[in-house]
């Protein structure tokens, strides 16, 4: 067994990711698109720097380095790359055009779709990503109920009102971050406390239903009777848990109907789609006197097609039972190896089977350098490792359809041997002195607090 050409042994040519990384940082401002993909969140000079190709659960570099993939590229794979049904949609869609003087009849076919499926959807409106429903929700909210203030928790994306009041808020306007007032998960009080501050001018409550961590007893449910309680609407950012855990989303999983909820990531399994769906009143808020939101390639059908074909792949398959499998048994099989490496102190794996990270903590006694952190350079090392060895850790772990009991057994056997190495860098105190590359740096999901 072992995992293409990828292997610690074998010597892994990475000199077209190096040559592109170089031209990337030239012509691209950050070198990348995404936060969570920008060369700082990697060993460089050790991890790929791009992916040429991919296919159900493997990915190639530039160079032709195979990869198990591990983190679904941050959440809109779900079935697997390319698969061949979502694919051959998109191709037929491709014969037959994607954008149109009117809509394409698929418009109507997935917004019905996603009314069937998810609880809280009357109504449904497409965009492109999951920024663009988030704030869609945000500005609905604020037209609907007439106030000012969201009350928000998580991350939801680059938007102004989202980022208005954090430590990234350059470039917006002063004053706006007083809209916007950031409460905590699983702490209801923290959510009483800004309607308490702001009286009657909060709009919405504006929540990812679950983080790593499972909402507590009644948290989702006291969310819902302070929205009500309050004339606010409750709104789920379901960017990542939406079609993942289950067909109708973290709403359907933990009983608890919001207003409003924003959908993207693993709604058309890599294709560029989401969705704000909602309470047909509130919905309908969309055509309100003086509200205004239009968008040119929201209805275009290459990606619709791919929908189609992911959620009614999810919807007669047994698509989340099996991820559900895989997650468990890589979910076990990694605590076993932590316990095996003697690292329970300073190794962590957590979070649900469908989406789990796999970290480290502060605690490891070991030399770090000025603006270092113990638990980034020992991630820093499994990763380089990891990489190696032809696993694409990142720390957030999302199985997919296409992942076979053999990827798992290819995972664990190489996290066994990057324990290993971990545990004796921390005896040896040289976990610095291990890395071949730059370590990962403070980046965008620390200053987030999530993958952006
Ligand atoms: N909400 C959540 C919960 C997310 O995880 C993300 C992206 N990671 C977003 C919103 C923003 O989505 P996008 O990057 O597609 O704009």
């Amino acid at each position: 067994m072992g995992i293409g050409s990828g292997s610690a042994d074998e010597e892994r040519s990475l000199t077209q990711s190096w040559e592109l990384q170089d031209r990337a940082v030239a012509a691209i401002p950050g070198g990348s698109q995404t936060g969570s993909k920008q060369p700082s969140q990697f060993v460089q000079g050790v991890s790929p720097s791009h992916i040429a190709r991919a296919k159900g659960s493997r990915l190639w570099d530039p160079d032709g380095n195979e990869y198990i993939d591990c983190n679904a590229a941050l959440g809109p794979i779900i079935l697997g790359h390319s698969d061949p049904t979502v694919t051959e949609a998109v191709a037929n869609q491709l014969e037959a055009g994607t954008v149109f003087t009117m809509e394409h009849p698929l418009q109507v076919e997935v917004a019905e779709l996603v009314i069937d499926m998810v609880p809280c959807a009357e109504k449904v409106k497409f965009a492109k990503n999951g920024n663009d429903v988030t704030t869609l929700a945000a500005k609905l909210a604020r037209a609907y109920t007439g106030r000012e203030v969201i009350a928000t928790q998580g991350y939801h994306g680059w938007g102004d009102v989202w980022m208005a009041n954090g430590n990234l808020d350059a470039g917006i306007p002063e004053g706006l971050g007083e809209k916007t007032a950031g409460f905590s998960y699983n702490d209801i009080e923290s959510a009483e406390a800004i309607f308490e501050e702001h009286e009657g001018d909060v709009a919405a409550i504006v929540t990812t239903p679950v983080n790593n961590t499972p909402p507590e007893d009644g948290f989702l449910e006291e969310l819902r009777e302070l929205a009500d309680r309050e004339d606010a609407l409750l709104v789920f950012d379901e960017v990542l848990t939406g079609f993942r855990s289950s067909l109708g989303g973290a709403q359907e999983r933990y009983g608890v109907t919001p207003d409003l909820a924003c959908f993207a990531k693993a709604m058309a399994n890599g294709y560029p789609l989401s969705a704000l769906a909602g309470r047909a009143d509130v919905m309908d808020g969309l055509e309100g006197d003086g509200f205004f939101y239009s968008m040119t390639n929201a209805g275009e059908a290459a990606s619709l097609a791919a929908s189609e074909a992911t959620l009614t792949t999810l919807r007669d398959e047994p698509v989340h039972e099996e991820i559900r499998e895989i997650g468990e048994q890589l979910k076990e099989g990694i605590a076993d190896l932590i316990e095996d490496a003697g690292l329970t102190d300073v190794a962590t794996v957590g979070g649900f089977p469908q989406r789990f990270s796999v970290g480290f903590t502060d605690e490891a006694d070991i030399s770090v350098g000025e603006d270092e952190s113990a638990s980034r350079l020992l991630q820093s090392l499994f990763m380089q490792e990891a990489h190696e060895r032809g696993v694409l850790y990142t720390g957030s772990h999302m199985p997919t359809y296409s992942h076979t009991e053999e990827d798992v057994e290819l995972i664990l056997e190489a996290y066994g041997e990057c324990y290993d190495v971990v545990a004796e860098a921390i005896e040896a105190d040289a976990v610095a002195d291990r890395l071949r590359g730059e370590p990962i740096g403070a980046g965008i999901r620390e200053r987030i607090g999530g993958d952006a």
